[in-house]
This record gives structure tokens, C-alpha cells and sequence, in this order.
């Protein structure tokens, strides 16, 4: 069972919750190839589940849905596994290798570029999500193209509460789908830039209530290191950033802040407003760790007690 699997990571100095509900995170799983002005990595571990689940697992039971190829190697199986994460739910491409991104950050580290993509066993990736697993309370629809993310939803039996995140490719290739996807949510989370270019609207706050019009009850809008914006049914909140002196590697950010709030309202089991402006400080803050160093890295260092220790420091900063 997860969570006793949890307890036996020495990484995991607080233990989940007995009556933690459980997460189900289903997006991409692979190789990063990471370019930043003082520093660069080949082939490290990434993708938008991976990120997501890791960063939930500090909270919360997770299930991952992905795929992989023939080259994933068994450390990186055994590292999820060590973290508690049901692994049932991901495929392995016999004849394929795993999905491969290559990305280089500007000077200021705010932005990047892709600068190659080999989809790989991810072109033909089908999310059959385990039986077991459809019932899952808690849904995290990580960065994956809206077709797959409606192959999921379809699966689905009464989910309590389902975010999703997307990126500009979705919005510029597949909007159609990305729309029928909206009507089917609970929650979106998406880029400042993205936003605007989803609704037409120059306004963030315009653009927002605009993307809750189209379905979703909540939306976050996350603006990099300037924190994050939040449309709830009581109208619009704000959130900064953990501050980071040394950002190494921005990669993973925004989908270790999604999982992060995700294994946190699903540790709860709540889905309250409130509770959900918690949960993404919670998020922030383990984005805040990993952008510290590249890939996972930073994030297999730290427990739970290393983000509660921050989140105190947090909470002082946020006082006015
Ligand atoms: P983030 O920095 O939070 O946007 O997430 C970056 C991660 O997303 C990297 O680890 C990539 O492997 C993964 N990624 C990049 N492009 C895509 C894509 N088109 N579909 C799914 N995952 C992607």
C-alpha cells in the first residue's frame, strides 16, 4: 500500500495522513536535456508527470498514468517506486524509446525555448488508466495534448475534483479539444501568456474570469517568480513566490507546483476555496525547491518537514 511504502522512505520524515485520499497524476514521463546560461544536463529525469507526481508524494498516495520506452531505466523505475508512487498505471513501449525534450532558458532564466522534441513512444500513447484506479478521487491532467486529457476524463468515475494544466502548443493546435476539455474540469492551471492568448484578452484578470466562463470553477494563472493568481467562485486572489536567491533550473516548476497542490488538497480530502489557497502555497513552495538544482534533484533531497520548516519562513513573509 502507498502509504506504508511512504514511511519506508527515509526522505519522508512526516508521514501521509492515514485517511489521505489518493491522487491520480497521468502525463508525460521523460528525458530533459536542460540548457541554462551557467549550466547544462543530458538526458536527466522529467516530464510533467513525473514532476507532478513526485512533488505530490510528499502528501498524498499517487498514481501515475504515462508511458516510457525501452531505455528507462530501472533507477529511475525504483526511484518513483521508493516515493511511494503506484506505478501500475504506466505503459512501456517496447519499440520505442521515451519521450525526449530539449530546452535552453534565456540569460534571465524567465523564459525558454524548445529547441528539439522527439515525441517517441508518447506519439501513440493511449492512457488506459488501471481499473482500479478510475475511481480515484483526486485528478492532476498534467501538461499532455487535450485529446489524451478527454481519453482520461472519459474514464473517470465521480472524481471529486479534476485540475488540468496545458501549455501554447495546445492552445494554437488544438483548441477545439482544449475547449471541450475546459467544460469537463474543475480547475485549469495556466501560464500568464498563455492565458491571454486562450481568451484574446490583454487583461489578466479579464482573461481568468474569461477562462471560467468557458467551464473550469477555478482557474490559476501562474506568473513565473511573480507568484501565482487564483479565480475561485468568491472572486480573485492573489499569491506570490517563495523567493529564490539561486534558481538553477526553472524546469518543472509550474508542474511541481500543480502536483504540490494536488497531493495536497487530496492528503486533506478537502475541496474547499480555502483550503485550496493553502494547498497552492504549498505548491509554491515545492516549486520553490525545485528549481533549486536541475531535474529532480533538489526535490529528492527534501521531506516533508524541509517544506513545513519553509512554509513557516513563508507565512512571516506573507503577513502585511
Ligand atoms: P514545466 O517546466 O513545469 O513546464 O515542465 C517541464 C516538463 O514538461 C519537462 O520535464 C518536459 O519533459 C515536459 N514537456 C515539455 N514539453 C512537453 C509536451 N509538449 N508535452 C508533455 N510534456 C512536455
Amino acid at each position: 500500500m502507498a502509504v506504508a511504502s511512504l514511511s519506508r522512505n527515509s526522505n519522508i520524515a512526516l508521514p501521509i495522513h492515514p485517511i489521505a485520499m489518493s491522487l491520480l497524476v497521468v502525463g508525460s514521463i521523460a528525458f530533459d536535456s536542460i540548457q541554462t546560461p551557467k549550466d547544462q544536463r543530458e538526458r536527466v529525469m522529467g516530464g510533467s508527470g513525473t514532476y507532478g507526481s513526485i512533488a505530490a508524494s510528499f502528501f498524498a498516495p499517487v498514481r501515475l498514468v504515462g508511458v516510457v520506452g525501452n531505455d528507462w531505466p530501472k533507477a529511475n523505475w525504483d526511484f518513483l517506486l521508493n516515493r511511494g508512487i503506484d506505478l501500475t498505471g504506466v505503459a512501456v513501449a517496447e519499440h520505442a524509446k521515451t519521450f525526449y525534450w530539449l530546452g535552453r532558458y534565456t540569460p534571465d532564466l524567465c523564459d525558454r525555448e524548445t529547441l528539439e522534441i522527439e515525441l517517441n513512444a508518447f506519439q501513440h500513447f493511449d492512457p488506459v488508466i488501471p481499473h482500479a484506479f478510475r475511481d480515484t478521487p483526486y485528478v492532476f491532467l498534467a501538461n499532455t495534448p487535450p485529446a489524451i486529457q478527454l481519453r482520461v476524463i472519459d474514464q473517470l468515475k465521480n472524481p471529486q475534483m479534476v485540475f488540468a494544466d496545458t501549455v501554447d502548443l495546445w492552445i494554437e493546435t488544438m483548441r477545439p479539444e482544449l475547449l471541450s476539455v475546459l467544460r469537463r474540469i474543475d480547475g485549469l492551471l495556466i501560464n500568464d501568456v498563455e492565458a491571454r492568448q486562450l481568451t484574446e484578452l490583454d487583461n489578466v484578470i479579464a482573461a481568468g474570469k474569461a477562462i471560467q466562463r468557458l467551464g473550469p470553477t477555478f482557474v490559476i494563472i501562474k506568473r513565473g517568480e511573480h507568484g501565482a493568481m487564483f479565480f475561485g467562485p468568491d472572486g480573485v486572489g492573489v499569491l506570490p513566490s517563495y523567493p529564490v536567491e539561486n534558481i538553477v533550473d526553472p524546469t518543472g516548476a509550474g508542474d511541481s507546483f500543480a502536483g504540490g497542490m494536488m497531493g495536497y488538497l487530496a492528503g486533506l480530502g478537502s475541496t474547499s476555496p480555502t483550503d485550496l489557497k493553502t494547498a497552492m502555497a504549498y505548491g509554491a513552495l515545492v516549486a520553490s525547491f525545485a528549481v533549486e538544482n536541475f531535474s529532480i534533484e533538489r526535490l529528492e533531497q527534501i521531506d516533508r518537514a524541509a517544506i513545513e520548516k519553509r512554509m513557516a519562513s513563508y507565512r512571516a513573509m506573507l503577513q502585511v
